[in-house]
């Protein structure tokens, strides 16, 4: 079954939004696979977000992931469709065009604290599940 990598960023844990992303995900009919609580390396951070490393907002979202105030919670989520899902259910990175009931639409204003992280594609989500858990097999 097809399976995403979603993560609630450190200014979400920080301000309690873990379990209202979870409910959601689980109201909508998703299955929770995977899910630790880490404060990841500045290299795991920096391979997260590798395809980004010449944007000039790198070197800040890399401290904003890793600078420990809170953790990072990483979740594998399990059902149909729910890579694609997974996105729309979060909303579009510019807070401008996040729709009022997505999550970034409901919680957040600033691009650069915008809470959540969801897998962009198949291979995305492989890649970012092998990355914060290890191979697939060992979830
Ligand atoms: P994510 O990959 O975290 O799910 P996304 O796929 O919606 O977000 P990306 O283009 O992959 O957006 O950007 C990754 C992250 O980098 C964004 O979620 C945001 O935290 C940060 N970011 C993107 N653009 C900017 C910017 N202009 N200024 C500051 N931070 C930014
Ligand atoms: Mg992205």
């Amino acid at each position: 079954s097809e399976r995403t990598f979603i993560a609630v960023k450190p200014d979400g844990v920080q301000r309690g939004l873990v379990g209202k992303v979870i409910s959601r995900f689980e109201e909508r009919g998703y299955k929770l696979v995977g899910l630790k609580a880490i404060v990841p390396s500045k290299q795991l951070a920096e391979q997260h977000y590798a395809d980004l490393s010449a944007r000039p907002f790198f070197k800040g979202l890399v401290e904003y992931m890793t600078n420990g105030k809170a953790p990072v919670v990483c979740m594998v989520w399990e059902g149909k469709d729910v890579v694609r899902q997974g996105r729309a259910m979060i909303g579009a990175t510019n807070p401008l065009e996040s729709a009022p009931g997505t999550i970034r639409g409901q919680y957040c204003v600033s691009v650069g604290r915008n809470i959540i992280h969801g897998s962009d594609s198949f291979e995305s989500a492989e890649k970012e599940i092998n990355l914060w858990f290890g191979k697939a097999g060992e979830l």
